[in-house]
């Protein structure tokens, strides 16, 4: 099992966070990023353990008129040491400028199609736009925590992956896109810490997440655990080179 989508930053002691998923037979963790800060812990941790894959990107929700340029330059900068560009996007939602959004998130996918990686996008009244962007850059992504079943035909028939989180027990939309997406195309997260049915995430829940999109598929949880994991392996650029680290 892997967890493709933590924000390790979010916790008070990760690495004992990591430690509890590793007991519990957690195979590797995302561990995303939202700005630099996040980043640089992301490949600190992942320097102590290969088994965290480090992706570097900045949210749409940390996106400011004053600082996107340097942030999206630490990106630039330490890309080439990630598994995959994230967290990014668009969250038409949030009162960031829409224009500044797009020049960031449009910086970022060059970044990834440069290094050809895979990019983890959030999107908010805007899975459209950023479908057009993926296209114009030439990226791959996942959707994170997809909960758009009405889109999930376009997003699959551009190549992408959508990714199941905790919610699933809760959420009726994220459901329908999970019992509709096939499982070669899915992959499992708990976008740690986000708190899920009121449980704050740890990269251990991945094991729920799994057993949910088992039953909702009325599929084995080995046999999702097993096409989730290759899944995830693909869509990842796996090993990074220590000395790049
Ligand atoms: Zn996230």
């Amino acid at each position: 099992m892997i967890d493709t989508h933590a924000h390790l930053d979010g916790l008070d002691d990760p690495r004992a966070a990591l430690g509890r998923a590793w007991e519990q037979g957690v195979e590797a963790v995302a561990a995303v990023a939202m700005d630099a800060a996040g980043g640089r812990l992301a490949l600190r941790l992942a320097r102590e353990d290969q088994r965290v894959w480090p992706c570097l990107g900045l949210h749409p929700w940390r996106v400011t008129q004053e600082t996107w340029r340097q942030e999206v330059d630490f990106v630039a900068r330490h890309l080439a040491q990630a598994a995959a560009l994230g967290e990014v996007g668009l969250d038409y939602k949030k009162k960031v400028k829409k224009q500044i959004q797009r020049a960031a998130l449009a910086a970022q996918l060059d970044l990834a199609a440069a290094q050809g990686l895979t990019a983890l996008v959030h999107c908010r009244f805007s899975e459209r736009r950023v479908l057009a962007m993926l296209k114009e850059a030439g990226v791959r992504a996942v959707f994170h925590w997809f909960a758009a079943p009405e889109l999930l035909a376009e997003v699959l028939a551009a190549g992408h992956f959508i990714s199941a989180t905790p919610s699933a027990a809760v959420s009726p939309p994220h459901r329908a896109a999970i019992e509709a997406c096939p499982l070669e195309r899915l992959v499992l997260e708990t976008d740690t810490p986000v708190a899920h049915a009121g449980q704050p995430s740890e990269p251990g829940r991945v094991i729920e997440t799994c057993r949910l999109v088992a039953e909702i598929k009325g599929l084995a949880v080995p046999q999702v655990a097993a096409v989730t994991g290759a899944n995830a392996r693909s869509l990842f650029k796996l090993p990074r080179p220590l000395a790049l680290l």
